[in-house]
C-alpha cells in the first residue's frame, strides 16, 4: 500500500497473508500492545527481519488514543511523539481520537506490521525456555515478549493525603472523562 503521508481510510481488514494467528510454530518475538510502544518496536522488528506478532486488545487501531474524549483537538494535545519513519499529525482542529487512530492504521498497512486486533492477553506463561501466550482461546509460543500495554486502562495511581476526600480525580477516572465528556463538560482530571 503506498503511503501519501496523509491520514486517511483504510480497510483495516486486509491483512499481510503472513499474520500469524494462533502460531504453529515458535516465534522470535510477541508484542503485546498497538500503541505508539508496541507500533515502534514492530515497525524495527519488521525492518531486522525478526518474525513476531503484535496482539492488541483493542478491535480497532489507535491505542488509548482512539479513547480520548471528543473534545480534543489536535490543537489540544500536548505534542504526539512520531513513529519510526513516520513523523506524527500536525496541529488542526480535528479530533485527536480520529486523527491519531487513523495515523496508526496507516502506519500498520504501510510497513506491513503483523498486528492482531481484538485479542486480550490473558496470561504469559514459562515453559520451559520459551513464552507461551494466551489470549481466549489462542495461544503463541514465542522466544521473547515486549510489554508495551500502555497505562490507559491499568493507570498507576499514587497514594496522598486526602486522596479519599478529593472527588473529581479517583480510581476508574477514564469513564468520568468520557461520561463528563459526554455531559459537555471538560473532564476534571488528568492522570
Ligand atoms: C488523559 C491522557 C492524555 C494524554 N495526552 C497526551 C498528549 O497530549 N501527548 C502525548 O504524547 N501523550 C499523551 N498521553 C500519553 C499517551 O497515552 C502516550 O503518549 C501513548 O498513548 C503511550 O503509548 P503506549 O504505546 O505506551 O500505550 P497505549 O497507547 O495505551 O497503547 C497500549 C495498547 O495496549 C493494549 N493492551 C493493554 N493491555 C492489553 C492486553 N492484556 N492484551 C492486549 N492488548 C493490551 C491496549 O488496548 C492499547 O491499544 C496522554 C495520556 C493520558 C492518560
Amino acid at each position: 500500500m503506498r503511503h501519501t503521508g496523509q491520514c486517511r481510510d483504510v480497510d483495516h481488514d486486509v491483512r499481510p497473508d503472513f499474520l500469524p494467528t494462533t502460531s504453529p510454530t515458535v516465534l522470535d518475538a510477541v508484542v503485546v500492545g498497538a500503541g505508539q510502544a508496541g507500533l515502534s518496536t514492530s515497525r524495527h522488528l519488521v525492518r531486522l527481519g525478526v518474525d513476531h506478532v503484535v496482539l492488541d486488545a483493542n478491535e480497532q487501531p489507535g491505542g488509548a488514543w482512539q479513547h480520548r474524549w471528543d473534545s480534543l483537538s489536535m490543537a489540544d494535545v500536548h505534542g504526539v511523539a512520531d513513529l519510526p519513519d513516520a513523523p506524527a499529525p500536525g496541529t488542526s482542529a480535528a479530533r485527536a481520537n480520529l486523527v491519531v487512530p487513523a495515523w496508526f492504521g496507516d502506519y500498520e498497512a504501510r510497513f506491513g506490521l503483523p498486528v492482531l486486533h481484538g485479542v486480550r492477553v490473558d496470561s504469559v506463561t514459562s515453559e520451559h525456555d520459551l513464552l507461551v501466550v494466551r489470549g481466549g482461546a489462542q495461544r503463541w509460543t514465542t522466544r521473547t515478549l515486549v510489554n508495551a500495554t500502555g497505562t490507559w486502562t491499568r493507570p498507576f495511581v499514587p497514594h496522598y493525603p486526602g486522596a479519599e476526600a478529593f472527588a473529581a480525580c479517583s480510581n476508574g477516572h477514564v469513564s468520568r472523562m468520557l461520561s463528563a465528556d459526554t455531559a459537555g463538560t471538560v473532564p476534571a482530571c488528568m492522570p
